[in-house]
């Protein structure tokens, strides 16, 4: 069995403005391309998972997101960095667009993408890691049976006391350099 290092992106991998769906708006967080690398040459398979509600909620479309995720993949390949795989729910309960518009399992903090991929790359999630800005990301790998959790980014303060088992960093880079 194989493990991986599943990441949040908006916060994580690229400076959350809210609703980032353009390329034009993507900006990586420094210093987040070399840490991916180095995960890479730890042997994890880097694992993006992300809530894209904003698909749902017509502020960007699904081949606006597309678009924009070849973008960022060319990018990181270029470095070293790629992802091995992303997985993306576009759902949420009051999408304004009705093709969108429902409860998912697939939408953090459902551990759904996650579940997904233990059985899409055979994982071992008890030896998986998880790391996002909110605790919704690492309550849906908890969910999932991950059991090393880090919250990473400017939501700290207010995101750690939901999440007691969670260490925290100041972003990726750090977390990085400190554990692996
Ligand atoms: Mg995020
Ligand atoms: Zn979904």
């Amino acid at each position: 069995m194989r493990r991986a290092f599943f990441l949040d992106r908006d916060g994580v991998i690229n400076v959350d403005y809210g609703y980032v769906g353009h390329w034009s708006e993507f900006v990586f967080v420094p210093g987040v391309i070399p840490a991916l690398s180095r995960l890479r040459q730890a042997g994890f398979l880097l694992i993006l998972t992300t809530n894209q509600s904003g698909i749902g909620r017509g502020r960007y479309t699904e081949s606006d997101f597309l678009y924009l995720t070849a973008r960022m993949q060319r990018s990181l390949t270029a470095q070293g960095a790629q992802f091995d795989a992303i997985y993306y729910c576009p759902h949420h309960p009051q999408a304004q667009l009705a093709a969108y518009r429902r409860p998912c399992h697939g939408r953090k903090p459902q551990p759904g993408m996650l579940e997904q991929a233990a059985g899409d790359f055979n994982l071992d999630l008890t030896q998986c890691v998880m790391a996002g800005d909110h605790a919704s990301d690492l309550q849906a790998a908890a969910a999932a049976g991950v059991e090393r959790l880090y919250l990473v980014g400017e939501n700290l303060k207010t995101e750690a006391v939901l999440v007691p088992g969670a260490r925290c960093y100041q972003d990726l880079a750090a977390l990085v350099a400190k554990e692996f």
